[in-house]
């Protein structure tokens, strides 16, 4: 039997009308800008900050290790620094970005999900999960997002706007601060994985993401030399977006978010489909492959009787090894059951099908854990939920 449900059957999720639909946008509704942050600048940015200010830039050296190695912007820390500079370098260098505004935990303390308020009032989120061998933070790089992707609870908030380099950063310190000291369940450990798939679409904010990756990537005292191997940028198919980030030279690993392989259903799954069709994706993502030679995964949500089919899993294979084999991995996520609504998970056969007519046909293929997944999941869903508290609380 073949059921099929398309996402146009219902409102989307946390739309306000009944006879709402997704609106694509790259405008963001507010203009401004973060404060300024050593992590918006390389080594001799910050070097000319501090010149440009009457400071000794050789300071910068100083600065860029005690945030990026020792985790900490309190002056007080800083005693190598001259203690009638301290404040003032901090001030200028180190303004407070993000404050926690909720944390919430699951999976036995293994998982801790922040929400952060920037300087503007506006709300980002970020999810620290502990592995077996590794632990991994999802960062936001946007506040909102404008893809207007109906089965996501950001994608209805619209774009508010993007995030600076220094907050997108300052999420990962706060992360690797709490993972040093032991705020995860099993211990102290360090932050070894990031990946962009909290709020927004990364190649969206290009730039800002792009000076983000050399943050991560770049050796102390510039970043926090973590291994660009382990750090995933995630997109719904920004395609020119992709063939630039390829030319980086930052090898990187990358996700799209396919849903679905037919342009008839992802042209309603994924609206950014209607400007660059999944073969196009699919050419750009391989290019990618063939450019830094690492592998790239296909994100695919599973969901009851709309894109679970057989058949689109035979399609999904089709069109991955008319390009080549053993480019691409896909991660199959079962979405979370949410009962009476047309976004709910596959049934376990059908899960089964799916991975097997992938694996059949050649395709490497892992079911993805769905961490966090009874703390709000999705992106944005903690946004909503505190935003909704607020609201009935005034
Ligand atoms: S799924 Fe990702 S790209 Fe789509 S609206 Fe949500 S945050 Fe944006």
């Amino acid at each position: 039997m073949n059921i099929q449900v398309r996402p146009t059957d219902q409102a989307p999720e946390g739309a306000t009308h009944p006879d709402a639909r997704p609106v694509l946008s790259f405008k963001a509704k507010r203009r401004g800008k973060a404060p300024t942050h050593l992590a918006d600048f390389d080594l001799a940015g910050r070097k000319a900050a501090l010149k440009e200010a009457g400071l000794p830039a050789f300071r910068a050296d100083q600065l860029s290790r005690h945030f990026f190695t020792h985790l900490t912007t309190n002056p007080a820390d800083m005693s190598d620094l001259p203690a009638g500079q301290r404040s003032q370098i901090c001030e200028l260098l180190l303004p407070r970005l993000i404050q926690e505004a909720a944390a919430i935990r699951a999976d036995d303390g293994r998982t801790v999900k922040h929400l952060w308020e920037l300087f503007d009032g506006a709300r980002v989120e970020s999810v620290l999960m502990r592995y077996p061998s590794r632990t991994t933070l999802c960062v936001s790089s946007q506040a909102g997002c404008g893809m207007a992707c109906p089965f996501c609870a950001t994608g209805q908030m619209g774009l508010t706007r993007n995030l600076s380099t220094g907050e997108i950063i300052d999420q990962v310190r706060r992360a690797s601060q709490a993972a040093r000291d032991g705020d995860l369940a099993g211990g102290p450990t360090r932050l070894t994985n990031v990946v962009f798939m909290g709020m927004g679409e990364p190649l969206a904010n290009y730039k800002t993401v792009v000076g983000a990756l050399h943050r991560l990537i770049d050796p102390a005292p510039e970043g926090f030399g973590l291994s660009a191997r382990n750090i995933t940028v995630s997109t719904v198919g920004l395609v020119p977006a992709i063939k630039k980030l390829s030319k980086e030279g930052l090898p990187v690993t990358l996700a799209v978010s396919l849903h679905a392989p037919d342009d008839d259903l992802r042209d309603d799954l994924i609206p950014i489909n209607s400007r660059w069709k999944v073969g196009e994706l699919l050419d750009a993502a391989h290019q990618y492959f063939e450019v830094t030679g690492r592998r790239v995964s296909i994100e695919y949500a599973l969901i009851k009787n709309m894109n679970d089919h057989a058949w689109r899993a035979q399609l999904l294979a089709d069109e991955l090894n008319s390009r080549g084999s053993g480019w691409a991995h896909v991660n199959p996520i079962p979405l979370n059951p949410t009962p009476g609504s047309i976004w709910t998970a596959s049934t376990k056969a059908a899960q089964q099908k799916f991975v097997d007519t992938l694996r059949r046909n050649g395709v490497a293929t892992t079911i993805r854990d769905t961490r966090g997944s009874d703390i709000d999941g999705a992106c944005g869903q903690l946004a909503t939920a505190v935003e909704k508290k607020m609201k009935e609380q005034q």
